[in-house]
């Protein structure tokens, strides 16, 4: 599919591909160190409680996985430490300090916690962490400590990415997008970008753990935020978590871009964003527009966002974005393959979301398992998958999630449920 017009210069695909065989290696390694934690949210995939389990990997095995990841060579993954808590291990900088020495890059995920400390994450910089990453779900201490059922853990988690920012951590927030949440989302991006966080990542419910009792959005509902999220992809870089069809819909918009879509929860979306920016402004001067978006973001709003209701067609001009529209194109991996995930007591799963176990650090290599396990190389053939998927024209772009179709249909090679996509094929 031809994305430029004849003659123009071509412009780089709206997503990226590794540039090793993701097969051999993972690109992302996401451990949870522990489960245990001092908030109970509703949506919690590990179920966390406060103590700690006596099961937990020791430090010597923990840093034995992180001498097999290092031996890897170059590029060596990132490895990031969450939870639960990470905070709840008191060998926790120890452990981000033997990563780096290895030369692995080091990311934490803490929890929003009187543990989130100035002092606490001081002590991690140092011990050579470059990212950390806290999760934000609501615009309000009201809507934000509602969904999390936790009084008082927006004041924290907002003083903590802001701490965070200012000792020089890349700083990504996370925000859950279900039913409850999803009117949230303008509000959470004016948040996001006045902290300045450097990434914004929606994550697409899976009903496992405790997020069986939420809501999800449907497919259809879905397909509208991952629009919204292609808009905001053009002045901030955003990433979605567990909805690769977000590859799909770059793509796709990068071939229409006369299409707007008129759907309900898309237009009332863009039209919150719409609303936030300084009215008439040109976006220059200043610390931050009259509704709170720094200027240095609204500088950056393309026209499609800017201009007036109605009359949203050809901004990609006055985008200030990069690599062919995105600030950040979205990378071609997922569950199993080019990202893996370790438990607590050393199971390795393709992702936290998808609780299938591909083998145990503690038998084996998490080398060997990433490479041998059957799980974990049927993942990586997206001619395997069922459904729609399978006969998809975008399936080794996106593939869908395997950890939603797992959740749905008890089967990770099935068709991903969130989807609303219909295949040429399937016509
Ligand atoms: S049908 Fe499957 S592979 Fe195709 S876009 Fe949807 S989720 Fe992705």
């Amino acid at each position: 599919m031809s994305t430029h017009a004849p003659g123009a210069t071509p412009k780089a695909a709206p997503y990226r591909q590794l540039h090793f065989d993701r097969g051999a290696r993972p690109f992302l390694v996401l451990w949870e160190l522990t489960r245990a934690c001092d908030l109970a949210c509703i949506h919690c995939r590990a179920e966390s409680r406060s103590w700690r389990d006596p099961d937990e990997l020791s430090t010597a095995e923990v840093t034995k996985v992180l001498d097999d990841l290092a031996a890897l060579g170059a590029p060596r993954p990132i490895v990031v430490l969450t939870g639960g808590d990470p905070f709840k291990r008191p060998d926790l900088a120890d452990i981000v300090s033997y990563g780096t020495k290895l030369s692995l890059r080091m990311a934490v995920s803490p929890s929003g916690t009187p543990l989130a400390t100035r002092r606490n994450l001081a002590e991690l910089r140092l011990a050579g962490a470059t990212a950390v990453s806290f999760s934000i779900d609501g615009a309000s201490a009201e809507s934000h400590d509602s969904f999390r059922r936790v009084p008082g853990s927006f004041d924290l988690t907002v003083n903590a990415c802001r701490e965070a920012v200012d000792l020089g951590f890349h700083l990504q927030v996370n925000t859950t997008v279900t039913s409850e949440t999803v009117d949230q989302l303008p509000g959470i991006l004016r948040l996001v970008s006045s902290i300045p966080a450097g990434l914004w990542s929606l994550f697409f419910l899976i009903p496992t753990g405790r997020g069986r009792l939420l809501a999800p959005l449907s497919a259809e509902q879905i397909e509208d935020v991952l629009l919204f999220l292609a808009e905001i992809s053009e002045i901030m870089p955003v990433k979605s978590t567990e909805a690769p069809q977000f590859r799909r819909i770059l793509v796709q918009r990068e071939a229409e871009y006369d299409m707007v879509p008129s759907t309900p929860l898309y237009s009332k979306l863009m039209k919150a964003v719409e609303d936030m920016l300084p009215s008439g402004t040109s976006g220059h001067g200043g610390d931050s527009g009259s509704a709170g978006i720094p200027n240095s973001i609204s500088a950056g709003i393309p026209g499609r966002i800017r201009s007036d209701k109605g009359n949203l067609g050809d901004g990609r001009s006055s985008s200030n974005s990069v690599h062919g529209g995105h600030t950040r194109r979205p990378l071609v991996v997922g569950d199993g393959y080019g990202v893996v995930f370790i438990s607590h007591t050393g199971e390795v799963l393709p992702s936290g979301f998808l609780p299938m176990v591909a083998g145990n650090v503690r038998d084996s290599s998490i080398v060997t398992i990433y490479r041998e396990s059957e799980l974990l190389n049927l993942l990586r053939l997206p001619s395997g998958y069922g459904g729609r998927c399978g006969i998809c024209e975008y399936r080794d772009i996106c593939g869908g999630s395997r950890a939603q179709a797992f959740a749905v249909y008890g089967d990770p090679l099935a068709e991903d449920p969130n989807c609303p996509f219909r295949p040429a094929q399937s016509a």
